[in-house]
């Protein structure tokens, strides 16, 4: 084994390879035979690795992947040659060499981008695959759905470059509500129709992220785009699909301490322990991904207790308190995030800090280890 690879800290995150499997082909039987499905694994997979989980996902249903950024595209194709990757965010014009170099699919929003990309791929003799953006509402990215005379023009001029193929056209949900949806699918079919008419069709149209795939089936189109999904979290509201939840976050007691009632405990002595505790320092933090508004709200499942985080949550540590374990002892196991009986799932971490699954989830950052389990081995 090499140093890299090397398993040299406590504070881990296990992926079920099985679940993240299931997931999937949970997610492909849902949408059918019909509707291709393309998985997210951008901001590193959501912090599962985007690397680790690649074939799974493409062994059980998934039909292309997506990054946000050129950089999480290349990871991908430095261990997958050729696995169908999309980049859904901008790349700058000086580092877009790299996307024709790698057959990499690029999101395009203007003529002047398509360009660049259509010059560098006629130097390099090698045709590229674009998705063209559409901003129906939104106001993230794209060719406005609201000016279409213009809009129309430009995805013309966008045809008429001889190395590009235009694989794709796409728009993103503000998922508002039901008739904003509407209003924006209705925006972004009305494109797709005006360009037919001057004969310009694309293999791939899609809308829908992982809410709208299980909770809107009409708005499915060619294909789904499916993120937080595909790793358990179950953001739907009208729709249901037993996804669950693929990634378990642990660590071990690095120190027990036993203080006295009255004494207090990290930055500022925010918390005073109400009779003689014992604490344990736990090898995580704030660096960790770990959100730090979680002091006095989280806790660690410890032998099967929940163990409340006391005082105040540090860069790369944090205490709780564990008098209610019986012989807890240095080295024994907590549950960070699980989904196990007493343990936090993401779903309430995300309660209480405010915040949503997937910040949750993709904050948590690279020095956090990847175990990836698969049957029984691990
Ligand atoms: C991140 C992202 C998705 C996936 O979103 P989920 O809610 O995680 O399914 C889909 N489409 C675009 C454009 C995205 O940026």
């Amino acid at each position: 084994m090499s140093l890299n690879n090397e398993i040299v800290r406590d504070t881990q995150i296990v992926v079920d390879l099985d679940k993240l499997g299931e997931n999937m082909r949970m997610i492909k039987d849902m949408v059918g035979k019909n509707v291709r499905t393309l998985a997210v694994v951008k901001a590193n997979g959501y912090g599962h690795g985007a690397v680790g989980i690649a074939k799974t996902l493409m062994e059980n249903g998934a039909d292309y992947l997506s990054v946000a950024t050129l950089s999480e595209a290349l990871d991908i194709r430095r261990k997958h040659a050729d696995y169908p990757v999309l980049i859904m965010g901008h790349t700058p014009d000086k580092y877009m060499h790299h996307v024709v170099e790698h057959n990499i699919t690029q999101t395009i929003f203007s003529y002047e981008q398509a360009e660049v990309l259509n010059s560098l791929a006629e130097k390099s003799g090698k045709k590229v695959n674009v998705h063209i953006k559409i901003d129906t509402g939104f106001h993230r990215l794209g060719l406005l759905s609201s000016q279409p005379t213009e809009t129309v023009e430009e995805i013309k001029k966008i045809a008429s470059l001889p190395m590009l193929i235009l694989e794709g056209i796409f728009s993103h949900l503000a998922l508002v509500n039901a008739e904003e949806n509407e209003k924006q699918y209705a925006e972004f079919t009305k494109i797709i129709k005006l360009l037919e008419e001057e004969n310009i069709t694309f293999e791939l149209c899609h809308i829908a992220d992982s809410i709208a795939a299980v909770d809107y089936p009409q708005y499915r189109m060619d294909m789904v785009r499916v993120g937080a999904l595909i790793y358990g979290m179950r953001g739907f509201h009208v729709g249901f699909l037993p996804v669950n939840q693929v990634m378990t976050f642990k660590t071990s007691i690095s120190q027990l301490h036993n203080i006295k009632k009255g004494e207090g405990v990290s930055y500022d002595y925010l918390w005073k322990a109400p009779e003689d505790s014992i604490i344990a320092t736990l090898p995580f933090g704030y660096a960790d991904g770990y959100p730090r508004n979680l002091r006095d709200k989280g806790y660690v499942t410890i032998d099967g207790i929940k163990c409340p985080i006391i005082g105040v949550i540090c860069m790369d540590q944090c205490m709780a308190d564990v008098t209610k374990v019986p012989n807890v002892h240095e080295g024994q196991e907590a549950v960070i995030y699980g989904d196990g009986e007493n343990q936090m799932t993401i779903s309430e971490a995300a309660a209480l800090a405010g915040t949503n699954k997937n910040d949750i989830i993709s904050r948590i950052t690279a020095r956090v280890q990847k175990i990836y389990k698969k049957g029984d081995i691990k």
